[in-house]
């Protein structure tokens, strides 16, 4: 039996997320346990034009979760895993599971479900509406990559059961869907040309020619309430070579990683790669700045210091391949002067937990210092073509020593994509933090780049959204969601301010 909730208190904690952005309200929360509950929940706001927020796990950083108005949709209990067909390779997941969940399910089966964000208390549900990404998709891709149906209720309460592959824009300009019902919806195709990124989830998707299925993946919730989802599994891999390696010169890292990045068999070059080889193909490639370094060692005291900076990679293994991939890292990294005898490698699980702990330690480390300084941390999500990456970086560099605020570097080099993390330490610091944001945010735009690799727009971001789409392709999305929820209802804020 659907449960619905008007107290305060009840409602307290789906007012917000992981942005911590203030101000949500909302008037009733429904806790649905089928796609038939939410279509009657939409039919009925529908009809007297009041807003619906669709909640995930709400840890999103942008505010996508929070209703300011309205009817909040919670999903929690939409949580079965329907099914993990190990012959096929697919699950069929309710958007409610949450992913450490399933996870461990797939594997239990020797399979395999790459998308990582390092958040895994998220729900599945929650990941598609933001195409979540994470290390990993620099091999594997994001979670786009994995979806292969959607079932999906629309604003009005119509049902659409989307497959890959089925259903595609006419010369590129637009898309025909057909409900349950018999139904069918036009939507005219963005225009824009998206950046030439390795991640991108600014506005909606577009393609030519564009699947059906792709305009829902990292809708933000704006287009329809996600109720079932079909997914593509990988096998399990045998195992993995990881390592957290270190460098003195910051010229040797970025040089290692040029090269790795151009070695690898990412899913740029194809689409997600199969057996591992025995040539070096890194499956995830992460940055610390120094600063970030400096942050680690308050909970790893072993964390050498006087370094320019440390890269952890990772590359899937078969008993057969491990000696010689340990032998080919080996040398790789001393030509590209690593600091051999500091850096740290395993092949154990157990080892590896422990370098997962290192990368976890630098947000839960800056988290506790911006606690201390009673300040918002500033957090960029921008990533740039390759070519303009190196530009990127040596701005994002000179601009924060110059500015004398405290800042960390980290995140997904592979990609091209870092997160910049600025800490005032009182409100003058803060305001200047948001000046040297909306710098980066020019800066990336000017290279090429997109406002957010990973993130999302959400409610915090759509005034940067207004600025890298311009108002014309503002209007083109405007247009696509009016195809379908004429009444903007749906997860009214997000992206469209
Ligand atoms: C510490 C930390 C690290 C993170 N690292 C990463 C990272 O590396 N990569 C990355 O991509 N992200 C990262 N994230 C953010 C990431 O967006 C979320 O973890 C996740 O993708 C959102 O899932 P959720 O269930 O929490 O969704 P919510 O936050 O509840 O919702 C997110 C958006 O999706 C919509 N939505 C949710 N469920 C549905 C549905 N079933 N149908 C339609 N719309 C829906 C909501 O309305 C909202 O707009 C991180 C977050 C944290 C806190």
């Amino acid at each position: 039996m659907m449960k619905v909730r008007t107290q305060l208190d009840e409602l307290q904690n789906y007012l917000t997320d992981a942005s911590n952005m203030p101000g949500g309200f909302a008037e009733k929360l429904f806790i649905p346990e089928s796609a038939a509950e939410i279509a009657d929940i939409l039919r009925e706001a529908g009809g007297r034009n009041i807003p619906v927020t669709i909640s995930g796990a709400r840890t999103g950083t942008v505010g996508g979760a929070i209703p300011f108005g309205g009817y909040v949709v919670s999903l929690e209990r939409l949580n079965k895993i329907v099914k993990i067909d190990k012959a096929t390779m697919t699950a069929v997941v309710e958007p409610g599971v949450v992913l450490a969940d399933f996870q461990k399910a797939v594997e239990a089966e020797g399979l395999f479900y790459p998308p990582d964000p390092t958040e895994w208390s998220c729900q599945i549900g929650g990941t598609v509406a933001t195409n979540a990404s994470g290390s990993r998709s620099f091999k594997y891709g994001a979670t786009r990559e994995f979806v292969t149906g959607l079932k999906v209720v629309l604003a009005d309460g119509a049902v659409l059961n989307l497959k890959r592959g089925t259903a595609f824009s006419s010369d590129g300009k637009e898309v025909e869907v057909v409900t349950e019902s018999g139904r069918q919806i036009r939507a005219r195709v963005p225009s824009y040309q998206r950046p030439d990124v390795r991640k991108n989830v600014s506005g909606y998707y577009n393609a030519e020619p564009l699947d059906a299925i792709d305009l829902f993946v990292g809708s933000e919730g704006t287009l329809g309430v996600i109720t079932e989802i079909e997914l593509n599994l990988l096998t399990k891999p045998e195992g993995f070579f990881s390592g957290i390696v270190f460098f003195e010169r910051y010229d040797d890292l970025l040089a290692f990683v040029d090269e790795v990045r151009s070695l690898s068999f990412n899913s740029r070059k194809a689409p997600v790669a199969t057996a591992p080889g025995s040539d070096l193909d890194a499956s995830l490639i992460e940055y610390f700045d120094d600063r970030a370094l400096g942050f680690i060692s308050e909970k790893f005291p072993e964390t050498p210091s006087g370094m320019a900076g440390a890269i952890f990679f990772e590359q899937e293994t078969t008993a057969e391949s491990e000696d010689v991939l340990l032998e080919k890292w080996n040398e790789f990294l001393e030509k590209h002067q690593a600091d051999l005898d500091r850096s740290w490698f395993t092949t154990t699980e157990q080892d590896r937990e422990k370098m997962r702990a290192f990368r976890h330690a630098l947000p839960v480390s800056v988290n506790e210092r911006v606690v201390r300084n009673k300040q918002k941390k500033i957090g960029t999500d921008m990533a740039v073509p390759d070519e303009n990456f190196p530009a990127f970086l040596k701005f994002y560099k000179k601009t924060l020593e110059a500015s004398g605020i405290d800042y960390v570097i980290f995140g997904h080099i592979g990609d091209c994509h870092l997160h910049a993390n600025l800490l005032p330490k009182d409100d003058e610091e803060a305001e200047r933090s948001r000046h040297l944001y909306g710098r980066f945010i020019a800066q990336a735009i000017m290279l090429g780049g997109t406002i957010s690799a990973e993130h999302g727009i959400g409610k915090l971001k759509s005034k940067y959204l207004n600025v890298m789409m311009g108002e014309r392709y503002l209007n083109e999305m405007a247009e696509l969601k009016k195809a379908f929820d004429p009444n903007g209802i749906l997860g009214r804020g997000n992206m469209f301010g």
